[in-house]
């Protein structure tokens, strides 16, 4: 825990990511207790913001509870008292001179020596990430206190630019001052991964490539690019998701057990893991782009390549992707990890599905097989596919569930935003959910040749296309299920009424 005073300067404030996620999310901490006393922020970026200006527009994604509307316009007007603004310049030390005379003067001034703390919060878009980082690290470094700095994605555009910035970032901050944020860190159910996996010994001995067939870790969004097809063309589905959050979410499924729940113990497997994963085989991908339609509303209609901010319309950045990964290790080997992502498919998910093998012998041979699906999103869930004996005189074998449904199972439990939780583990000085260098590096070298050879539009690369509102390419079904997947025997009834 920081001792003292903690300035959070967030670097900015005038942009969407600010209005949007880190102020609701420090707002909330203050409702719940979790900022520090003497907690003080200040919004910099270079628009020149009146200070109710920049109290509006950094509080108006700010949800209140309805059912105790007067405390929480108490508390918000409260919070607000620790709101500051200070306009400058990106690349001008003066500017950065004038922030830290700012701080000093006006917000640490009655604190002790060696009790001046400042998280810096980058909320900026990466071509201004080193500029901001070396003005800071030169004119607002805290001298009397600790210095934390926040990064969001992108952290480069394939390994070599990543490890650049690394080296960049690297050469201003050290290594424990850096928290890199993958905001699927912060998720309830990804956090809840190793507990479940560690905690249950049902699933030590079942964990592996003996019992298990296949992982999915699937990515599903209802809306194209709507207009930003010009940002998202440079990314792509594999940039903006799964080098990245599902990845993430991958490795804390297949590592080893760390040697203690410390930060630096568990990212430790997760290298590990990462660097027993070869680079992904263009035969192990199905890449598509979606197109218009004809029978849908407004921007149903219309596919990438006509979304008119589009500006190479040739493209072939994938708007879905389906890579297959393989561990080389002695769990995992052989066992297919299919990570889906895709823009305007039938559906908003995030989940991981994980298919044991067929029951061996002959006598439940038709039984569908067990699937534990871990939903992430929406309505976090944790549930296992399973077989049942038909309730009554028959034998009949039945495809049911062990469900494990948040909202019916943990009533008046409010699930923290991402945001929430990773600032408080900022705060907290706890860098479990937070991405190391050596991660970084150990994800981007698996994806980059990929990525490179769809960047070149090598002769290799084949776009398959899918209806917007679809499931994806018609040729996803057979692309899952040659590697494993089986749904053969699965006759999944679900109760739409709840029996309860
Ligand atoms: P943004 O609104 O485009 O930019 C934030 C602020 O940076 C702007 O208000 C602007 O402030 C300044 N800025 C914008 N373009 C600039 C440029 N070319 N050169 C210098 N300054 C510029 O970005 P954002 O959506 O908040 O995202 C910030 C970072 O978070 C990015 O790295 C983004 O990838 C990441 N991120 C965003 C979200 C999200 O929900 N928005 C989610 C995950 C990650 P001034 O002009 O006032 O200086
Ligand atoms: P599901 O909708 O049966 O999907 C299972 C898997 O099969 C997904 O990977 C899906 O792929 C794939 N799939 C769907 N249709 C397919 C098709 N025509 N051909 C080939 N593959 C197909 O969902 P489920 O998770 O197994 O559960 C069944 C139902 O029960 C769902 O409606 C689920 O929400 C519900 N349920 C809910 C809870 C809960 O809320 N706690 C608990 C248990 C069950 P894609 O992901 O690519 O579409």
């Amino acid at each position: 825990e920081l001792q003292g005073s903690v300035t959070i300067v967030v670097l900015g404030a005038s942009g969407d990511l600010a209005k949007k996620k880190t102020y609701p999310a420090l707002f909330r901490l203050y409702r719940n207790g979790f900022l520090p006393k003497n907690t003080h922020i200040v919004g910099y970026a270079r628009t020149k913001l009146s200070h109710a200006d920049y109290l509006d527009r950094v509080t108006h994604y700010i949800k209140l509870n309805k059912d105790n509307a007067q405390a929480e316009q108490d508390l918000l007007d409260e919070f607000k008292q620790l709101l500051y603004y200070q306009a400058g310049s990106y690349d001008q030390d003066a500017s950065y001179q004038a922030l830290d005379a700012f701080i000093k003067s006006q917000l640490e001034s009655t604190m002790a020596p060696g009790q001046r703390n400042r998280v810096f919060y980058m909320a900026l878009p990466p071509s201004v990430f080193v500029p901001v980082a070396r003005g800071l690290r030169r004119n607002a470094y805290a001298t009397e206190g600790a210095n934390r700095i926040v990064v969001e994605k992108p952290f480069g555009k394939d390994l070599e630019s990543s490890n650049q910035l690394s080296k960049d970032l690297g050469q201003l901050f050290t290594e424990p001052e850096i928290y890199r944020i993958d905001h699927y860190l912060g998720k309830e159910m990804v956090k809840n991964v190793m507990t479940v996996r560690f905690s249950n010994v049902i699933f030590s001995h079942v964990w592996n490539r003996m019992y298990i067939d296949n992982v999915q870790v699937t990515f599903k969004e209802p809306f194209g690019t709507e207009g930003r097809g010009g940002y998202f063309d440079e990314f792509g589905i594999i940039r903006d998701v799964m080098q990245n959050h599902l990845l993430q979410v991958l490795s804390l499924i297949a590592m080893e057990r760390p040697i203690s729940t410390d930060a630096e113990a568990i990212r430790d497997e997760k290298v590990k893991v990462l660097k027993c994963i070869p680079p992904i085989d263009i035969q192990d991908s199905l890449l598509g782009q979606y197109v218009g339609d004809a029978n849908g509303e407004g921007d149903k209609k219309l596919g990438y390549l006509e979304d008119p901010t589009l500006k190479n319309k040739s493209s072939l950045t994938p708007t879905f992707a389906a890579l297959v990964l393989w561990i080389q290790n002695e769990r995992w080997e052989g066992v297919p990890f299919i990570l889906k992502a895709g823009k305007a498919l039938d559906s908003a998910k995030v989940e991981v599905r994980i298919q044991f093998r067929n029951v061996a012998g002959n006598l439940y041979k038709s039984a569908a097989r067990n699937e534990l699906v871990i939903r992430v999103q929406p309505d976090e869930a944790l549930y296992m596919k399973f077989n049942n004996k038909m309730p009554g005189l028959s034998y009949q074998t039945i495809q049911t569930d062990l469900d494990l449904t948040y909202e019916n199972r943990y009533t008046d439990l409010a699930i923290p935003d991402a945001y929430e939780s990773l600032l408080l583990d900022v705060l907290r000085n706890d860098h479990s959910n937070f991405v190391r260098d050596d991660e970084l590096g150990a994800a981007w070298r698996i994806f980059t040749p990929l990525l490179h050879k769809i960047d070149q539009h090598d002769a290799a690369i084949k776009m398959t296309s899918y209806k917007y509102g679809s499931r994806g390419p018609d040729e996803l079904d057979d692309f899952v299920r040659k590697y494993g997947y089986d749904r053969s025997n699965a006759h999944y009834d679900w109760p739409v009424q709840s029996v309860l």
